[in-house]
C-alpha cells in the first residue's frame, strides 16, 4: 500500500494522550508509570511486529539502584542492517522544579501532558497505521523510562537512563550496528507549539539531520520550524556517543516544560499531527532509501 504523510491524522494519537494523563503522573517508579507501560503494550499487542523487553536497574552514584523499563517494538526485526530507531521517553517530570515558587519545587504533580505524553501519543498512532499499511519496514520504535527520574543536580549523568540502558544492551550484544540512523521526539505536542532540531543534532550527525530537515522542508507544516540555535542532551545523545546518527526534534520553548501546568489543555491535536506527518514522511523516505 503506498504511504503519504497525510495518512498520520492526529486524532488517534490525541486519544492515546488522553488516556496516557489520566494515569497521572508518570514519573518513573510511580503507578502511572506503570499504567502506561501496560497501554502502550497493549496498543503494541495489536500491531504487527515484535515487542521485546529492555529492563534493568541503573546505577546512579549518590542515589539507590533505579529500576526501569523501556517498551521496545520492532517491525521487521529480521532486517539487521540500516534500520530506523524513533524513540521517545514516556516518563514525567517527579517535581515541578520549573515552578516559580520555589516552594512547589518538590511537591509531586506533573501530568507531562506534552513533556511525556505527546512523543508517546504520537508513536502509538504512527505504530497503528504502518502496522496496517506497511508492516514490512525495518524500524524500532522505543518509549524510553527514566529520561529526567532525579533532581537537576544529577544533569547529565542521572538523567536519559532508559535510552542509556537501551543503547548499552545493544552495544553488549553487538547489535547497535543494526541501527542506520535514530531519531528522538520530546515536547511536540504544545498548542501553537513550534518543533525543530536542536543544534547537536546537527553538529554530530549533519547528513542524518539534513534528511530530517527535508521532510520537514518538503511538508513545510505550521507546528514546525527550522532548527534551533540551543544544543541540548536528550535520548538522542546515547546514540550519538555510540556512533549513530542521530537527531532530536523538540519544543524546548514549550512555557510550561516541568511545570504544574504541563496538562492537556497546554496541547492540540495539530501539533501531534503536524510532528506526526513529519515522522511518516521520515519513514517513507528511510524505507525507500535507507540512512547507510
Ligand atoms: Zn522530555
Amino acid at each position: 500500500m503506498e504511504l503519504k504523510a497525510t495518512d498520520f491524522e492526529g486524532k488517534q494519537a490525541w486519544f492515546h494522550l488522553e488516556q496516557l494523563v489520566s494515569f497521572g503522573e508518570r514519573y518513573t517508579g510511580s503507578p502511572g508509570n506503570e499504567q502506561a507501560k501496560d497501554y502502550m503494550r497493549s496498543v503494541f499487542q495489536t500491531c504487527s511486529g515484535t515487542l521485546s523487553e529492555s529492563r534493568g536497574e541503573m546505577e546512579v552514584t549518590g542515589t539507590e539502584p533505579i529500576q526501569i523499563e523501556n517498551i521496545w517494538f520492532r517491525f521487521a526485526p529480521e532486517v539487521k542492517k540500516h534500520r530506523l530507531l524513533l524513540g521517545t521517553h514516556f516518563d514525567t517530570r517527579p517535581w515541578p522544579d520549573r515552578e516559580e515558587d520555589e516552594s512547589l519545587h518538590r511537591v509531586r504533580g506533573v501530568i507531562g501532558a506534552c513533556d511525556g505524553g505527546s512523543g508517546t501519543a504520537i508513536l502509538l498512532e504512527l505504530a497503528t497505521l504502518l502496522s496496517e499499511k506497511s508492516p514490512n519496514i525495518p524500524l524500532d520504535i522505543v518509549m524510553f523510562d527514566a529520561e529526567e527520574p532525579l533532581p537537576k543536580e544529577f544533569i547529565p549523568v542521572g538523567y536519559f537512563l532508559g535510552s542509556r540502558k537501551f543503547v548499552f544492551d545493544r552495544v553488549k550484544e553487538g547489535a547497535i550496528s543494526n541501527y542506520g540512523s535514530a531519531l528522538v521526539i520530546d515536547v511536540v505536542g504544545g498548542k501553537e507549539g513550534k518543533v525543530g532540531l536542536e543544534q547537536s543534532s546537527l553538529s554530530r550527525s549533519p547528513r542524518w539531520s539534513g534528511r530530517v530537515q527535508g521532510a520537514i522542508d518538503k511538508l513545510d507544516l505550521l507546528s514546525l520550524k527550522p532548527p534551533a540555535s540551543y544544543s541540548i542532551w536528550d535520548d538522542h545523545s546515547a546514540f550519538q556517543n555510540a556512533g549513530i546518527p542521530a537527531a532530536l526534534l523538540i519544543d524546548y520553548d514549550y512555557p510550561y516544560l516541568d511545570t504544574l501546568q504541563d496538562t492537556l489543555d497546554k496541547c492540540s491535536p495539530d501539533t501531534l499531527r503536524d510532528v506526526g506527518q513529519v515522522l511518516l514522511q521520515v519513514v517513507i523516505n528511510h524505507s525507500n532509501n535507507p540512512m547507510k
